[in-house]
């Protein structure tokens, strides 16, 4: 067992969700807690909470060593919760997902990996202004160690991948195109699949980073038919410090290691050594057995609910807050993407993003304000920041209302 069994409702009830997180129950400032900074990491579940004390508090042991009951059971755990999310993203078998301890992780080691066996001087890694900084400093660092350039694809005033420009930037010396799912800062949920089969038409492997979008939607790596799809538990109900980087078989299997160690290897020898199979070739000293346990549980907890009725609560949200936002004299959206999850940023002139935050901490709510990590965005946009409310499937409407009853208090203070 890799976690107690998910609880099945017949619908979604975000009131519901919202009990099942006891961190969500507090008072900040003064004030109910309101948690809108789920794209930098979402709340756990107790569910989630509890798998990971019943393994410390019952299975604790190093995993693949055998020879003992408890390292037995640990291990049984740690492969489970890898078949969990292998059926998670539909991954043709388990052996392709690879613990890592994020999405950044996940990026890194393909880059180190793949990058630096294969990019030659010529060779070109497209990535969009949407970027992650995780998605686009590996890739200039290995295009700096191979001659490999790093080229942006352009996004449209909407926030949205120009699909005529990234078209346009296809061709042979194309070896890599590294797209997030979502994007963190405006919640675009980018066409992965056309971007692949686009990618594939010219001979480039895709890197999907995943980090946005795995709390929002099913994801099913062999629909996109990308070759690499990255995520993090943190941002997915689960815990920090544990990630998966799932790879097309073939590719993983031609890959060499990215980290020496334990458990990578076959044999070691002064004359040389030999590497383990997949997926611990890329899985060196002794993994976050609890955090993979902890991913499985908030996987199992997402199974138990309606998660396309969840992500329709979310889409309330934000319709709710584009439509509050319409009332508040001098605030501006930034992007407004053909397709998003629950994410909103916008700035409000007169105010520096860090301030609201400020105000709206001390009135108990919690959001992100800064550059998001997308500098190359913010650029685009001419911003140093923004502020952004980021949306999770325990968001009610009251939270919006509280959200924007701060900015009017916010309004008042500096008006
Ligand atoms: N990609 C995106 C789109 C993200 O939002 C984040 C986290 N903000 C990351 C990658 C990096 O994730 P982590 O810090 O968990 O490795």
């Amino acid at each position: 067992m890799t976690s107690p069994a998910a609880v099945t409702r017949p619908d979604f009830d975000p009131a519901a969700a919202r009990l099942d997180f006891p961190i969500l129950q507090q008072q900040v400032n003064g004030q109910p807690l309101v948690y809108l900074d789920n794209a930098a990491t979402t709340q756990k579940p107790e569910a989630v909470i509890e798998a990971i004390s019943h393994y410390y508090r019952h299975d604790n042991a190093n995993v693949h060593r055998g020879a003992h009951t408890l390292s037995d059971r640990a291990t049984v755990a740690f492969e489970n919760a890898r078949a969990t999310v292998a059926r998670f993203l539909n991954s043709p078998a388990p052996s392709q997902v690879i613990w890592v301890r994020g999405a950044t992780e996940a990026i890194n080691l393909v880059a180190h990996s793949w990058g630096r066996s294969t990019l030659r001087a010529g060779d070109r890694i497209l990535v969009s202004y949407l970027e992650h900084h995780s998605n686009i400093v590996p890739w200039q660092l290995i295009a700096a160690a191979t001659g490999a350039e790093v080229v942006p694809i352009p996004i449209t005033a909407g926030g949205d991948i120009d699909l005529a420009a990234l078209s346009s930037l296809l061709d042979e010396r194309v070896k890599l195109v590294a797209v997030n799912h979502v994007s963190n800062a405006l919640g675009t949920i980018n066409p992965v699949a056309e971007i692949t089969r686009m990618a594939h038409a010219v001979g480039a492997l895709v890197m999907v980073d995943g980090a946005q979008a795995t709390a929002h939607m099913p994801v099913d790596v062999q629909a996109i038919d990308c070759d690499f799809y990255a995520f993090s538990g943190h941002k997915l109900f689960g815990p920090t410090g544990i990630g998966v980087l799932w790879g097309r078989e073939s590719l993983l299997d031609a890959m060499p290691p990215f980290l020496g160690g334990g458990e990578m290897i076959e044999t070691v020898s002064f004359s040389g050594s030999t590497w383990n199979s997949l997926p611990f070739k890329f899985e060196a000293g002794t993994p976050n057995i609890a955090g993979a346990i902890g991913l499985a549980a908030a996987i199992d907890y997402l199974a138990g609910l309606d998660i396309d009725a969840a992500a329709r609560h979310e889409l309330a949200l934000l319709e709710q807050t584009i439509a509050m936002a319409g009332e508040v004299e001098d605030l501006r959206r930034i992007g407004n993407p053909a397709r998003s999850v629950g994410i909103f940023s916008f700035v409000i002139d007169g105010i520096h993003p860090s301030d609201l935050g400020m105000l709206l901490d001390q009135q108990g709510i919690a959001v992100r304000t800064g550059h998001h990590c997308t500098q190359p965005l913010m650029a685009h946009y001419q911003l140093p920041g923004t502020v952004r409310a980021s949306y999770a499937l325990y968001n009610t409407a009251e939270d919006v209302e509280r959200l924007f009853a701060g900015i009017h208090k916010a309004k008042r203070l500096f008006g």
